[in-house]
């Protein structure tokens, strides 16, 4: 048996380690979770806490217990633990030694080798800080690797194929971005940059700062310096934030908060985005800054990383496709892929074949569809609930107005598909919410996807102000069994009455036709919801919105040749307006 050798992502906020399992790379939890946070304390007889039993007093004993010690490596400082002082080396080997050990317990032998990740901007000395961790915790750093060359390892860097990729890593204190090109197996950091005080704790302040000011409006109290109360705000709202990322609401209620005063807030996830979106931005720009370095353009792209776990909240990846138009990668969980990637270059070392990480996840996108207002009249679009590629199993949330004054009932649509335009989708289920309460318009309706590893979708519409909910079971494998064109030939035979066309060829020209025609439907309404509808005359946007509405309706009946003339109307006036 060859001497295992270990993948560390020492993180942070949370570290992780895998190792080659079978041939896969596979996380080996800690105290049965997959990440420990990198936190280490004393309690109050002076025993030591390594991990989620350090975070747990973190609130109560903030002066015993260090977090974010990654931040110090490599600097000559130490930190206090109750009256004792510590090098950022000293304890970050505490944290290594938790690691080794979860990882001894799991493979029932001894561990004494591991590649440690870092990240990429990080100078020789906190390289080699980080070396001597290892050794104070018996560990031999066999390789020290960049952060986003794990996150490209973790996905096939094994093929031959020419990559290039970008890694967004958004951690809890840290922001880094870096151009990865993978030729035949080898992977090259092309560029990096970042922000090393950018990350999630910084979302959590300002949550703080947001729900501060609340309770100062509510019982004239400042928290401010009372590192207690200001703590345990912290960890509340911290977990109200990860929340955030799948929900469109949270409450948070914390009783004797301060003086003997509770605080209870509600905080949407529109507030949180406004609050953070200065901090994306940032992201942004540090982004084309990397790109720029490499040389390359968004379309030589073939892939974006998510890494980290502030990248799991949806404003990020929304922010980075509607910027680079190419959907981030959701494969892998980003909490977990540097590790993996960690151990997948120790598997290379310790002569163990590897190959790309297995996960379960959805191939489609499960959306809802809501009416979108534009000056060609109110229509349906969908949004997506669940996208595609998200691994399983995943819940998600997302909010929704009701558009009449004392609206009684909701009816909420469910479909699978890539597409905004609902007819060319696939309806899964439709279901009504009635008994409404009779308020203004703009009255909220939680809408809920849940998709479970057998791929039920269970969903659920909530009204928000009252609790009243509905909830149906949707089975997505009966849908997505494949196109069968003999079956689907006959089957249009059959409920046309006609005889199935003799002309081979026939029905696959008229398919796509179709789609030519759809296709040029789509650019056609575009160009007519980019027109400047303040210039026109009323006729004519009572001409195009006829048009537009009237093509609507010939899709939905599938009368192509009407579409095709609609279509050329609506040219020709596009065509006039435009000039
Ligand atoms: P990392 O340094 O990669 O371990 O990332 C830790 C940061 O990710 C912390 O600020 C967490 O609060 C944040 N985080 C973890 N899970 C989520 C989530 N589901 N949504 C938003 N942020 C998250």
């Amino acid at each position: 048996m060859t001497e295992p050798i270990i993948g560390i992502d020492l993180g942070t906020t949370n570290s992780a380690v895998a190792i080659i399992e079978n041939g896969t790379p596979k996380i080996i939890p800690i105290e049965d979770q997959s990440t420990m946070p990198s936190c280490v304390g004393l309690d109050g007889q002076g025993h030591l806490l390594v991990g989620q039993t350090a975070l747990n007093q973190l609130a109560a004993n903030p002066e015993s217990t260090v977090t974010s010690i990654k931040r110090q490596m490599g600097k000559n400082t130490t930190v206090r633990l109750g009256d004792r002082s510590f090098s950022p080396e000293e304890i970050s080997a505490l944290i290594l030694g938790k690691l080794k050990s979860a990882a001894e317990d799991y493979l029932k032998q001894a561990v004494n080798k591991a590649v440690i990740t870092v990240p990429a901007y990080f100078d020789e000395g906190q390289r080699k800080a980080t070396t001597d961790a290892a050794k104070l915790a018996k560990l031999e750093a066999v390789r020290i690797i960049n952060e986003p060359t794990a996150a490209a390892l973790a996905y096939d860097a094994e093929s031959a194929s020419n990559q290039t990729l970008l890694v967004y890593d958004l951690g809890g204190g840290t922001f880094d971005v870096s151009v990865v090109v993978v030729e035949e197996g080898v992977v090259e950091v092309k560029a990096s940059h970042g922000d090393t005080e950018l990350g999630g704790d910084d979302f959590d302040e300002e949550l703080v700062q947001h729900v501060g000011t609340q309770f100062k409006n509510t019982h004239g109290l400042e928290i401010g310096d009372d590192l207690k109360a200001k703590r345990r705000l912290k960890v509340a709202l911290e977990r109200a934030k990860c929340t955030l990322s799948d929900q469109p609401y949270v409450k948070i209620d914390e009783d004797f908060l301060y003086e003997g005063k509770h605080l209870t807030s509600e905080i949407s996830r529109e507030l949180y985005e406004q609050r953070i979106a200065s901090y994306l931005e940032k992201t942004l720009g540090c982004m084309h800054q990397a790109m720029k370095d490499a040389g390359i353009t968004p379309q030589q792209l073939d892939k974006i990383l998510l890494v980290g776990g502030s990248s799991r909240t949806p404003a990020v990846s929304n922010l980075i496709e509607s910027t680079l138009e190419i959907e981030p990668s959701l494969e892998v969980n980003p909490d977990l892929i540097v590790a993996l990637g960690a151990a997948v270059q120790a598997g290379t070392l310790a002569g163990v074949e590897s190959q790309s990480i297995l996960v379960d996840i959805t191939p489609h996108t499960f959306n809802t569809s809501t009416l979108n207002s534009s000056f060609i009249g109110p229509h349906l679009i969908c949004v997506p609930i669940i996208k595609r590629n998200t691994p399983l199993p995943c819940r998600k949330a997302e909010v929704f107005y009701t558009v009449s004054d004392r609206q009684e009932q909701v009816t909420v649509d469910v479909s699978q598909g890539e597409s905004s335009i609902p007819e060319e989708n696939t309806t899964i289920g439709e279901f009504v919410v009635a008994g409404l309460s009779p308020v203004p318009s703009g009255n909220p309706i939680i809408i809920e996807f849940a998709l479970d590893l057998n791929g039920m979708l269970k969903v659920t519409a909530t009204e928000k102000s009252t609790g009243l909910s509905k909830e149906v079971a949707i089975d997505t494998t009966k849908q997505t069994r494949t196109f069968d064109l003999e079956e689907a030939r006959e089957n249009i035979a059959a409920i046309s009455g006609e005889t199935i066309l003799s002309d081979e060829n026939a029905p696959i020209d008229a398919e796509n036709d179709h789609q030519a025609i759809l296709t040029e439907s789509k650019s056609l309404k575009k160009r007519a919801e980019a027109l400047d509808s303040s210039g026109l005359d009323a006729a004519d946007v009572d001409e195009i919105q006829d048009l537009v509405k009237r093509t609507r309706s010939a899709i939905l009946e599938q009368d192509w040749e009407k579409v095709h003339g609609l279509n050329q109307n609506l040219s020709d006036v596009l065509f006039y307006l435009e000039d």
